[in-house]
């Protein structure tokens, strides 16, 4: 037996035994399970305590971020072996321990760019969701053009000391600290940033919920005054944050892409398709409704396959690129793509949004459409994706 097949099976052996019933999809608890997204931190409450026994159990074993070394808390993993672990995770359709920005977008760039305490002091308190961590860079006035950024961080000797304010801060209010962009250089646009971590329960941070369409409010505004932040938080080097922006938004966008965005998951398009609008011989009853449907999934692997080579080109240069825009971009589309067509195939259904004589999912896929609209505007909008494409990926001119 080769040692990745071992890998497998003593990984089969240890999630068959370690991941509680309620916390996979085939069990009968599980949709009462899916609406239990785990996101960690100091204020976690758990609905369900097999959703935390997951988080523990996985976390023991490194396996919430199953590639990064252990001595961080990581697994150690192999790219090989991570995917092999993927692979089992999905076969007993187990879902997943932990939500977080840590995992996702900050833990990266901290095994590239910080130093070794900050490597210590962070990087085991995000695997084991100890610490929910927000992103403070968009700011009213530096959304696209983030370079543009004013919040002002200054050097007062043994502290820095923070004012301004961001803007669009993913659950800041529900945070227990932020990976922010601090303009510590006013005479230089990009080389002028830094990127500092902060405590939000720090003296001076307010974070003041935004309400959305949905009915939801995933995102705040975050007001910094006279923060007092230890120097010893500061990322990399003084006025060298911009770089280090830059790499964790190709995490993101490699993040957002790989997932997809999920929006109406849960439930077949076809299937609320022939529910509402009848099927003949088996099909979609309405042909140009089902040509589109189709159409849209070969879109649908398509993207998957892309999405596999460009992950594949990324272990081969041992980090994501720029082509992580192409997949942002694809990824966004694809999604809004799919909740229209769900909302068009469930007609005047579609109009519901709360009360009784709703499929399950129903309501869900509705709310998750007006979330699709962000899609294109989160972790960069497309357009400026498509920037990014062609000055980065296609080598084009930039004539700005
Ligand atoms: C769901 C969601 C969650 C978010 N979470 C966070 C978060 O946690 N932290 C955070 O810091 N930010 C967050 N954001 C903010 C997001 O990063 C910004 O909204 C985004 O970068 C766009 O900035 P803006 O809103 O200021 O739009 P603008 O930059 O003002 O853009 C307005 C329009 O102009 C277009 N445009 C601008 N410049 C160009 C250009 N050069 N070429 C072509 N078109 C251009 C844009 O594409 C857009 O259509 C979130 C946004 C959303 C929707």
């Amino acid at each position: 037996m080769s040692d990745l097949e071992a890998f497998r099976s003593e990984a089969r052996a240890w999630l068959e035994a370690n991941c509680p019933a309620s916390m996979r999809g085939d069990s009968p608890s599980a949709t009462e399970a899916e609406n239990e997204i785990v996101w960690g931190g100091r204020r976690a409450t758990y609905r369900n305590p097999e959703a935390k026994l997951w988080l523990d159990r996985m976390a023991a074993r490194g396996w919430t971020a199953p590639t990064w070394p252990r001595e961080y808390g990581g697994g150690g993993l192999s790219r090989d072996e991570a995917k092999v672990l993927t692979q089992e995770i999905g076969r007993i359709k187990a879902q997943a321990p932990l939500f977080s920005f840590g995992l996702w977008m900050l833990g990266p760039v901290l095994l590239e760019y910080a130093n070794e305490e900050q490597k210590k002091e962070h990087l085991p308190k995000i695997v084991r969701g100890e610490i929910r961590w927000c992103q403070g860079y968009s700011e009213p006035g530096a959304g696209s053009d983030l370079a543009s950024l004013r919040t002002r961080c200054e050097d007062k000797g043994d502290h820095y000391l923070i004012n301004g304010q961001k803007v669009w801060t993913s659950y800041a209010d529900q945070a227990d600290w932020i990976f922010c962009l601090v303009r510590t250089d006013t005479a230089k646009k990009h080389e002028g940033i830094s990127f500092i971590l902060f405590d939000m329960a720090s003296p001076g941070v307010e974070a003041r919920p935004i309400k959305l369409i949905s009915g939801n409010s995933p995102f705040c505004e975050t007001f910094f005054s006279d923060v007092k932040v230890p120097k010893a938080n500061l990322v990399g080097k003084l006025n060298g944050g911009w770089e280090i922006a830059k790499r964790l938004l190709q995490y993101e966008r490699q993040n957002i892409s790989s997932g997809g965005f999920g929006g109406g998951a849960g439930i077949e398009l076809e299937e609320i398709a022939k529910h509402y609008g009848g099927a003949e011989n088996g099909k979609i009853a309405d042909g140009d409704l089902r040509a589109r449907i189709a159409q849209h999934r070969m879109e649908a692997k398509a993207f998957a396959l892309t999405v596999r080579r460009i992950e594949e080109e990324a272990k081969a240069a041992k980090g994501p690129s720029p082509a992580t825009s192409i997949i942002k971009y694809a990824a966004a589309k694809l999604n809004q793509e799919r909740c229209e067509l769900m909302v068009e195939a469930m007609g005047h259904q579609a109009l519901g949004w709360s009360g009784e004589g709703f499929l399950e999912g129903e309501i869900a896929a509705m709310r998750g459409m007006l979330r699709s609209k962000g899609n294109s505007i989160e972790g960069g909008t497309s357009e400026v994706n498509l920037n990014v494409v062609a000055k980065r990926v296609l080598g084009l001119l930039d004539h700005q």
